[in-house]
């Protein structure tokens, strides 16, 4: 039995996820659109096909989609003025290939993702002190990101709190660089680091600064997302990612790397740890349904009349290292009134 304080007196003033939350849908638009009463959510439900009609007018157009309820298995058909999709940058192109929608050469293609990786500093104690008048650098104190650095034409470098769990794996264990730690072309350690110096590392957790390289990824056309009729699953052939950063995406991130370690040893780091992540690591995964390549302005599909596209699949570059998020939501909200005035 609970004999403590009184909690049902502190739960009023408890900050709540709609006061707090960064604004995310599930606070902003999907309450708004719920309280319509024209939107139905149906979780666990996956669609498969988007069905389409020849028009006399309009040519071929989107008339609904094909769903599988993934905890029942039963499969629905449900049918609409428009269809917007926004299931990816992985799986919106898989759905437009698998509904087997006219060819367009740039479906899938384009991939990008930032080419990321992290460089991690570690200070001592007592410069802090002199340095901000803390003896820790506080890597889990606060906001995970706090501070941001565009450099156009390279990218941007973000500074990053991660939990000591993280920090472990991301700073230092995660590394395409082979088995023992050694230094990289601009003499800052490489990782993996393990065993006995990542003890020695994860000690001085509380002193390390980790700083984000979110490259400037170059579009290229073979890095995409497939499929292949014989490797598939209950929602038909899975989608296959091919990626191989371009020596000009390798050429900035070596930039950004080499900028965010000096960075770090003029703030007075006494060591400099580069993961060296691998290049299948991807967060920010975009541009694979381009506009101006499958999607006009509006981003409706150019072959396919009231079929949008409203996820970081149109996006039709890495905007430049910028976290893509915002952006896409920006898109989104212009989409749906550009639907609203044109078909409704
Ligand atoms: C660890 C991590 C940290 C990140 N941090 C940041 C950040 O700080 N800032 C930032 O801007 N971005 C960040 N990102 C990236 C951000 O999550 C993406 O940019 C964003 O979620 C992309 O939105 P989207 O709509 O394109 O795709 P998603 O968010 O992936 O949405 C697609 C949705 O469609 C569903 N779906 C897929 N296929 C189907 C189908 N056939 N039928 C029905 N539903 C389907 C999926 O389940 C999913 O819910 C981060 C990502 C990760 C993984």
């Amino acid at each position: 039995m609970y004999t403590g304080w009184p909690l049902y007196k502190w739960l009023p003033h408890c900050p709540s996820v709609d006061k707090i939350a960064k604004r995310s849908t599930n606070v902003s638009y999907t309450p708004l659109a719920l309280a319509t009463g024209n939107v139905e959510i149906m979780p666990n439900t996956f669609t498969y096909k988007i069905i389409t009609e020849n028009h006399p007018k309009e040519g071929i157009r989107a008339t609904g989609v094909k769903v599988r309820n993934t905890w029942t298995g039963i499969k629905q058909e449900l049918y609409a003025d428009c269809v917007v999709i926004a299931a990816g940058a992985i799986e919106t192109p898989r759905l437009w290939l698998n509904s087997m929608l006219p060819f367009n050469e740039w479906v899938g293609k384009g991939l990008a993702n930032h080419n990321m990786d992290l460089v991690t500093g570690i200070f001592n104690s007592k410069e802090l002190i002199s340095i901000i008048n803390s003896p820790n650098v506080g890597p889990n104190v606060g906001h995970t990101s706090g501070a941001r650095f565009d450099y156009p034409g390279l990218g941007s470098i973000l500074a990053m709190g991660l939990s000591p769990g993280l920090t472990a794996s991301f700073s230092y264990a995660i590394s395409k660089s082979g088995n023992s730690p050694h230094l990289d072309s601009h003499s800052f350690s490489k990782g993996p680091v393990v065993g006995k110096e990542l003890m020695e590392l994860m000690a001085n957790y509380q002193n390390s600064m980790n700083l984000l390289i979110v490259t400037d990824d170059e579009v290229v056309k073979s890095n995409k997302v497939s499929t292949n009729p014989t490797v598939t699953d209950e929602h038909g052939p899975v989608p296959a990612i091919s990626y191989v950063p371009s020596k000009n995406t390798l050429r900035k991130k070596k930039e950004l790397i080499k900028i965010a370690g000096n960075i770090l040893l003029k703030a007075g780091a006494k060591k400099v740890v580069h993961s060296d992540w691998p290049d299948g690591m991807m967060i920010h995964i975009m541009s694979t349904m381009r506009m101006g390549y499958v999607v006009d302005q509006n981003c409706e599909a150019f072959q396919v009349k009231r079929l949008f596209i409203s996820d970081n699949s149109v996006l039709s570059n890495g905007l430049g290292g910028a976290n893509p998020t915002l952006t896409t939501q920006a898109l989104a909200t212009r989409t749906a009134a550009i639907i609203n005035e044109k078909y409704f």
